[in-house]
């Protein structure tokens, strides 16, 4: 499977597991453990959640998820920038690795930008790392400024900027997602299917008919085309995991490339980063 290589040196598969949005209704918890549990035993051992997710109870819907195999997990959640403080921190790392029911995550993220100082974040992130609480940190929603000013706050520790990224989204790539190239950071894109807005679209829906794909196999293989990308689908379904599994193999034409260009057009200047 293509694997994508964080600045520290570790490698994680390049589709992961989104988790917004699970936990919301008690009807449907079995079918989204079963289905974050098909993705793990297809090999999207990448699990992203958070602790604003259902109010906390998809970390907890994932820690059932991974129970017996947590090794096999690359763990990634996310703290509220109110609680991005020197204090605040290691009380919402310990509340979110004791709804996980593990004693580290493997990638912690400030979910966005607050009032919190980042030379504050930086330092308090670092000291769970040296706690061993946290394995690597990142951030989310962090635009070209705030990411050069992350750095210059003694942030070299940063593993990755976590932004929406998909084919209606394509502003990032202009600026930040070079200058990310250029410091080794690996992109995750969430929303990589706009959230199922972006399944519907004609022009999309006809190409994928005429490849013998889906929509969202297309656009997952669109992001998954480049290096440094790691889209995370949210899928509620045993049969969404499969199918956005499968785009892994997909791989898109020049020609397809081509007219996805034409039907989602690139950049044409810097545009400031959107957020969901
Ligand atoms: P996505 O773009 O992943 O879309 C999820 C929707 O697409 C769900 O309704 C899902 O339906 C549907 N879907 C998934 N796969 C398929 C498929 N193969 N065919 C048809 N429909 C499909 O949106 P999200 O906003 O959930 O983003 C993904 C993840 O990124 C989040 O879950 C979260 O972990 C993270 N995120 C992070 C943010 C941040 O600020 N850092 C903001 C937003 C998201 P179904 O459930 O029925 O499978």
């Amino acid at each position: 499977m293509k694997t994508i290589c964080f600045p520290d040196g570790t490698t994680v598969p390049a589709l992961g597991q989104g988790t917004w949005m699970m936990a919301e209704d008690y009807g449907r918890r079995s079918q989204e453990i079963a289905a974050l549990r098909e993705g793990l035993s297809l090999g999207l051992t990448l699990i992203d959640t958070a602790e604003m997710y259902a109010d906390g109870e998809a970390e907890r819907l994932v820690g059932e998820a991974i129970a017996g195999v947590r090794d096999e997990v690359f763990l990634v959640s996310k703290a509220y920038p109110q609680n991005a403080s020197r204090t605040r921190l290691p009380r919402a790392c310990e509340a979110s690795l004791d709804r996980l029911g593990t004693d580290r995550i493997d990638l912690y993220l400030l979910h966005w930008r607050g009032s919190v100082p980042l030379t504050e974040t930086v330092e308090a992130m670092e000291r769970l790392v040296a706690d061993g609480k946290i394995l690597r940190w990142g951030v989310s929603n962090l635009d070209i400024d705030d990411m050069d000013e992350l750095i210059a706050s003694g942030g070299k520790g940063c593993q990755t900027d976590q932004i929406l990224y998909n084919l209606t989204r394509r502003g990032p790539e202009y600026d930040l997602i070079p200058s990310l190239a250029n410091r080794q950071m690996p992109v995750m894109a969430y929303s990589p299917v706009e959230q199922g807005r972006l399944l519907g679209h004609r022009g999309l829906v006809a190409m994928a008919q005429a490849r013998g794909a889906t929509p969202a196999q297309m656009a997952l293989a669109w992001l998954l085309r480049r290096d440094g990308i790691i889209p995370i689908p949210k899928a509620g379904s045993i049969a969404h995991v499969r199918e956005n599994r499968a785009a892994l193999d997909l791989a898109l034409s020049d020609a397809e490339v081509q007219r996805l260009d034409e039907l989602f057009p690139p950049p044409r200047g810097p545009e400031s980063l959107a957020m969901l």
